[in-house]
């Protein structure tokens, strides 16, 4: 019989997650659903699966509004564009892509006060790239007290997209140091539960490296189309 490949990937997480001394349900996943359809969302969600990323506002929102019956918690991973926090402060449970004060801030002011507070990570570039998002990791504690300072939002941890490689030494060395940075961060006594790193392509390098959350596109739904949808 052939697994399904959420399956597949569940037993790869689990075996993962035990060969390196760690519980399988410290790992949480995060169906990564960009340009993907409802029913294709709806299909993982019968298997169980609840948490999914998405990356566009414009074409998250009716997606989010068609599948709100079905208690899925909605992962904000994309870009942050001042002009869109209020959407996101309203619909989403997770923001992972906190990359400057003044975003966190627009989130905190826009967060209804009916619902809990918005769970959010820090993007850390660990590449240092001008093309990526992310703050530097020497910036990255003047950051996470300005995101302290706001109380709606509640500072989980970090988050990373590292620049991809085959080589699984290479991958475990970019997610080493945000591993490091998180850890940094603990030790000044900030209250962090949340790695979220991993993607179709390093998601057992991440594990190995202290990933509490991965994200993962293609390892579920396929490969994406060429044409990729803008905020
Ligand atoms: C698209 C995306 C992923 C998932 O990547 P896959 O290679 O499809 O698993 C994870 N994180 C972020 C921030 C993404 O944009």
């Amino acid at each position: 019989m052939r697994l399904t490949p959420i399956a597949t990937l569940r037993s790869r997480i689990t075996s993962t997650a035990r060969r390196f001394g760690r519980a399988p349900n410290s790992v949480s996943l995060i169906a990564v659903s960009k340009t993907r359809t409802c029913s294709e969302i709806l299909a993982l969600a019968a298997y169980g699966q609840r948490l999914f990323g998405e990356n566009y506002l414009q074409e998250a929102l009716p997606k989010m509004r068609m599948l709100a019956g079905q208690l899925l918690e909605w992962h904000y991973i994309g870009a942050l564009q001042s002009n869109k926090t209020q959407e996101i402060a309203n619909g989403f449970t997770w923001v992972h892509s906190i990359d400057r004060a003044k975003i966190a801030q627009r989130l905190n002011e826009h967060r209804p006060a009916y619902l809990p507070r918005l769970n959010v990570c820090i993007e850390v570039n660990l590449g240092a790239e001008a093309t990526k998002s992310g703050v530097a990791l020497r910036e990255l504690p003047a950051l996470a007290r300005a995101v302290l300072a706001c109380p709606r939002l509640r500072l989980r941890g970090l988050m990373a997209l590292p620049a991809p490689s085959k080589h699984s030494d290479e991958q475990r060395a970019n997610l080493r140091a945000l591993a490091e940075g998180y850890h940094a961060l603990r030790a000044e006594g900030i209250d962090l539960d949340t790695l979220s790193m991993g993607t179709s392509e390093d998601f057992e390098a991440a594990i190995a490296e202290g990933a509490t959350m991965i994200r993962i596109g293609t390892a579920l739904f396929g490969p994406r189309g060429e044409a990729t949808l803008k905020a």
